[in-house]
């Protein structure tokens, strides 16, 4: 079967996010079951395009609006990540540094769209199944199906996968002549509250629609971000189906990112210098538990609860623990975590942006990884600390319910909260801090944690049975 995924992201060419990694690694595991998935993106201005070698493979033109646009599709050459990967080069909309966050995104991700179905309608066959991800694609379907010059593409089957249903890529109506002439009549399958919504067009007219967690599937029915009715009415089609991680890239006995690598017989020992290094670098205590919190600083991970639950754990559980945040985001966040390097010395440190090899040596030398999410539609770095033998402390949310048990039952081996809230955060702390002294039950609960297969090849199959529904 030939799968197209259409995407923003992928790594490691552009990294916002876990859609990344999911478009990074899905079409690998699906090619491994002996199908062909490819990926096409916009051509971001990263080092990954610099670094390697592509060959142009289709040029062409199309209108949006007023505007009229010549496009590009390059492929990398070499194959190398495991599935053919190719780039949509618009003259002017992706000459940027990063992949989101521009006054134009509308524009950008519209025109990328329209480049990705003209191209595919210039096939000389069709593809299995087109399938999007997330809003910034979720237009494809409904032009496939609806746009006239596109419409030999309307019996293509399209799945979209919603990572994050908080974002919907709303557009006004006085932009609906940004998509190319198509049957006013179905207007309705992209109106939302009177306003272009892209994601609610891919879950009205793709064939399938999944979540990355079976729970976020769950939870979308009563707190989508508006969309709450229209997860109701098209339940009949949607699925959650749990992301995996690529055991490839995240190995400890391999990733060479950390200082020392190890295996769940050595766990302890290994963990032991990858956590002095860290706490070196980062002038911390290697005596106490260390606790990290690794993502974006916005409401949705409850990031603005973070500095007042570190503090509150300093003073009232006597400072028995220390901290590690790395993570950019709302700027009043990042400068209170700034300011609270300097009032809690020795207990608490930070880095602000965005650093890879920091981030899988935290995964690899911390104790506890911190996820207090509002909302996680399946969260992967829990997933990425059990590999690395660091507890997952988390709130029962999403993604998060369906991948961490309590070590209060039976084979558990993580700590799970209910509330967003201070009060919570800081008790699972307590919690945490009092099972690390236990060493024995600390080693195996982490040789418990890296047994635990979270890996693509499960994954990878359930959305191969899906497509085979609708083919
Ligand atoms: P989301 O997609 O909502 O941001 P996920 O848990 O699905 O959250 O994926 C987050 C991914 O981004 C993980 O691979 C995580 O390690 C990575 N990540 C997030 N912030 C940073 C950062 N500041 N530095 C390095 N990696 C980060």
């Amino acid at each position: 079967m030939e799968i197209l995924h259409v995407t923003a992201e992928c790594y490691p060419y552009a990294k916002a996010g876990g859609l990344a990694d999911v478009a990074g690694a899905l079409p690998k595991y699906q090619n491994g079951l002996g199908h062909i998935a490819k990926v096409v993106m916009p051509m971001h201005r990263t080092k990954f395009l610099l670094d390697n070698k592509w060959d142009t493979v289709h040029k062409g033109s199309f209108t949006m609006g007023h505007y009229f646009f010549d496009y590009t599709i390059i492929k990398e050459q070499t194959n190398k990540l495991g599935f053919d990967l190719y780039a949509v080069d618009i003259f002017g909309l992706f000459n940027r540094e990063k992949v989101y966050g521009y006054d134009d995104d509308a524009e950008r991700y519209t025109a990328f769209q329209i480049a990705v179905v003209d191209w595919i309608s210039r096939w000389n066959h069709h593809p299995g199944v087109v399938h999007v991800h997330d809003h910034h694609s979720a237009l494809v379907p409904f032009m496939m199906q609806n746009c006239f010059a596109y419409r030999h593409l309307a019996s293509v089957p399209t799945v979209l996968t919603i990572h994050n249903a908080q974002y919907q890529g709303w557009m006004g109506w006085d932009k609906q002549n940004y998509i190319p002439a198509y049957d006013t009549w179905q207007w309705g399958k992209l109106d939302w509250n009177n306003t272009i919504n892209p994601l609610a067009s891919g879950i009205k007219c793709a064939l399938k629609v999944t979540t990355v967690s079976p729970s976020y599937m769950d939870e979308l029915k009563h707190n989508a971000n508006g969309l709450e009715a229209l997860f109701e009415y098209e339940k009949g089609k949607c699925t959650g189906i749990l992301n995996g991680i690529d055991n490839q890239v995240w190995d400890p006995q391999t990733d060479t990112y950390i200082l020392d690598n190890f295996s769940v017989k050595d766990v302890d020992a290994g963990k032991e210098l990858n956590k002095k290094k860290l706490c070196e670098d980062f002038g911390l205590d290697i005596k106490k538990p260390l606790f990290i919190f690794i993502g974006r600083l916005v409401g949705e991970k409850a990031a603005e609860l973070l500095p007042q639950s570190i503090n509150d754990a300093v003073y009232h559980i006597n400072g028995r623990m220390n901290f590690l945040l790395l993570g950019s985001g709302d700027p009043a966040v990042e400068s209170e975590l700034e300011r609270m390097r300097s009032s809690l010395v020795g207990f608490y440190n930070s880095q602000i942006g965005y650093n890879e090899k920091l981030a899988h040596l935290m995964y690899a030398g911390a104790d506890f990884l911190l996820m207090p999410s509002r909302v996680e539609p399946c969260g992967l770095n829990q997933m990425y600390a059990l590999r690395y033998g660091t507890m997952p402390v988390v709130r029962s949310t999403g993604g998060l319910k369906d991948t961490v048990i309590d070590f209060g039952e039976s084979g558990g081996y993580g700590i799970r909260f209910n509330q967003a809230s201070v009060g919570d955060i800081t008790y699972s702390i307590y919690r945490a801090v009092e099972l690390y002294e236990d060493k024995k039950r600390m080693t195996l609960l982490r040789k418990r944690m890296m047994e635990i297969d979270n890996g693509w090849e499960v994954s990878a199959g359930r959305y191969i049975d899906l497509y085979r529904t609708i083919l």
